[in-house]
């Protein structure tokens, strides 16, 4: 069997960071490239950065998508050099761990870079002289102001604006070209219309008339996405275009370029939009709404500052806030503030986000390839095949498994995902991804634990751990200095000063056995806790609550053996002594 060539690409602007729905986008293009290779065929992935927008565009930006593609296993075959480490196994049987060697991703084996579209800008002019010399485009000396004022006047007629290429003569538009003038390239629009063949969506019609002569190289010199897009496509021979629905209007006008320019149209295939549970796209706004919501709230409740003060704490000036407060900006940054001010966390929308939040890569591939794609296969007790991996992605991923209705972000089951591949780790491969993530997100606390202190708390706290930052909450405990944490009042009240015999009482009790317990070690001190309580004829709740508020601050820990043995016995004793001291002293309670 002959297998067609399908070469795809992923073309990020590098304007932020990776949004899931452009990582979903990129595993699509992934699969499909992967999936012509396994058939014995010809296929390649290749990344493109659109950052012809210069205002918008940062390198940062850039790095951090490609980073963020490499940590989620999407690797692409041609495209910007990337050099990092992938995870590689360093327990054996696992496909995971926290070492992994450097490696190269990327490169221009076929010679059709520059993989930067700010650096291909000689490529376009010569396919823009092209279109001039045969009429296809032509100059246009408007300002960018002169247009929006005609295409104002024109929404007032209710009128939809159309540019009007009549008003200028062709050989003076030429001529003033030649003379230097400041110019924008426009092409000239076909007169009849256009269908797009959808591999997905079917033929979309575009009546003639729809579209109007629209700019393809802009007076800064740069050309506009419609023309880099085709130019490029072309020129790297991308077999198959895969990108989000909002696209599916912009595809015309590149269908008309290719055939203005001799191109091959590429096969297009739209995929779904993704939409949030409550049926709003799910976009970075999504965080400036979450904290204005909040802000809201806070600003209202009884005694809070006003917007001023709320603005000088934040570190803002008030008109910066209040303009995000009435929603005119949605910035980031100060959605982030507000955040960090009220200890809110911002809904995850970007692939740094749930990064960040402790979910795992190999989660994240499996939920997003659900996003709009299925497998169509079942479980052996008959259920949707849901759970899998990259490999099985590549090796069954196709256009006519891909869905026409938008997609939901079910937040839940990713979190179910990431859950369920934790709890599958051995405790050895959870200490090692936990590492490996806390380097980056909470190297302070990763710096003091041991990895005794690790492997004592790991069999007890994965079961419970949802995502790897889960684990960072349970052992905040085990590194702050003995007399520096605070008792929660509520705690102490219920669990220390109540009870008969009181929990003070029930905690000098304890305070022998973690003086003599031996070993020091889960086990023999959660039998220790057990003895003690059926000596006294009380429930275990009453000698493990005090213990652990006085050993943490709060009522809730991992269990009380391994929370015991992750202090050590000389930490555990200066806790225990400095709660009794507290709660003892007649004046101030609880320190
Ligand atoms: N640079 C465009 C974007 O980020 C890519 C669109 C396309 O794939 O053609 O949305």
């Amino acid at each position: 069997m002959v297998v067609a060539p399908v070469y795809t690409r992923f073309a990020p602007s590098p304007t932020g960071h990776l949004h899931v729905g452009g990582a979903r986008t990129a595993l699509f293009c992934w699969a499909l490239a992967r999936r012509a290779r396994g058939d014995g065929g010809d296929g390649r992935f290749i990344i493109r950065i659109e950052d012809t927008d210069q205002a918008r565009s940062s390198d940062e930006s850039a790095r951090g998508i490609l980073e963020d593609l490499a940590w989620l296993g999407i690797v692409w075959d041609e495209g910007p050099v990337w050099v990092g480490r992938l995870s590689e196994p360093t327990i054996p049987g696992t496909d995971v761990g926290s070492e992994s060697r450097p490696t190269q991703i990327g490169g221009d084996p076929r010679g059709v870079g520059p993989f930067f579209q700010a650096r291909r800008v000689p490529l376009y002019n010569k396919y823009v002289e092209r279109l001039i010399a045969s009429g296809r485009a032509y100059p246009a000396f408007e300002t960018p102001r002169e247009i929006e004022a005609l295409r104002k006047e024109a929404t007032g007629r209710k009128q939809t604006y159309r540019y009007d290429r009549s008003g200028v003569p062709m050989e003076e538009r030429l001529r003033r070209m030649r003379a230097g003038e400041p110019h924008a390239v426009r092409f000239v629009a076909p007169e009849g219309g256009v269908t797009v063949r959808d591999l997905v969506l079917g033929d979309v019609r575009y009546a003639p008339g729809e579209m109007d002569d629209f700019v393809i190289r802009k007076a800064d010199g740069f050309p506009t996405y419609h023309f880099a897009v085709v130019v490029d496509d072309e020129t790297m021979g991308v077999t198959h275009v895969l990108r989000a629905q909002e696209h599916l209007n912009n595809t015309p006008r590149h269908v008309a370029l290719q055939a203005a320019l001799g191109f091959r149209t590429p096969e297009y295939a739209h995929v779904p939009l993704i939409f949030n549970q409550d049926g709003t796209k799910m976009s970075k706004r999504d965080k400036a709404k979450a904290a204005r919501k909040s802000f809201r709230e806070a600003l209202g409740k009884p005694g809070a500052l006003g917007t001023a003060d709320f603005a000088r704490d934040l570190g803002l000036t008030p008109d910066n806030l209040a303009a995000f407060l009435t929603g005119d900006n949605d910035s980031l940054e100060v959605a982030g503030a507000i955040a960090r001010h009220l200890g809110l966390a911002l809904p995850e929308i970007e692939v740094c986000d749930f990064r960040a939040a402790g979910y795992l890569p190999e989660a994240i591939v499996n939920f997003l390839a659900l996003l709009g794609w299925n497998p169509g296969m079942k479980t052996p007790d008959g259920r949707d095949l849901e759970k899998f991996d990259a490999a099985f992605v590549a090796e069954h991923f196709s256009l006519e498994r891909i869905g026409t209705g938008n997609a939901k972000f079910d937040r839940a089951k990713l979190l179910a995902f990431n859950s369920e591949r934790i709890g599958a780790m051995t405790d050895a491969e959870f200490v090692a991804r936990w590492r490996a993530w806390a380097a980056d997100f909470e190297p302070d606390l990763a710096a003091k634990l041991t990895d005794r202190q690790l492997s004592l708390i790991a069999p007890a706290a994965r079961p419970r751990c949802k995502t790897l930052r889960d684990l960072a909450a349970v052992l905040r405990f085990a590194v702050t200095p003995d007399d520096g944490f605070e008792y929660d009042p509520k705690a102490v009240d219920k669990v220390l000063r109540r009870g008969e015999p009181s929990g003070l009482v029930m905690l000098q009790a304890a305070r022998d056995l973690v003086a003599c317990t031996d070993p020091f070690e889960p086990a023999s001190l959660n039998q220790a806790v057990e003895r003690l309580a059926a000596e006294k004829g009380v429930g275990m709740g009453q000698v493990a609550q005090p213990l652990r508020v006085a050993l943490t601050g709060q009522a809730v820990s991992p269990p009380l053996g391994e929370t015991l043995a992750v202090l050590g016995r000389e930490s555990a004793l200066a806790r225990i002594d400095r709660c009794v001291r507290a709660v003892s002293a007649p004046s101030t309670g609880a320190a």
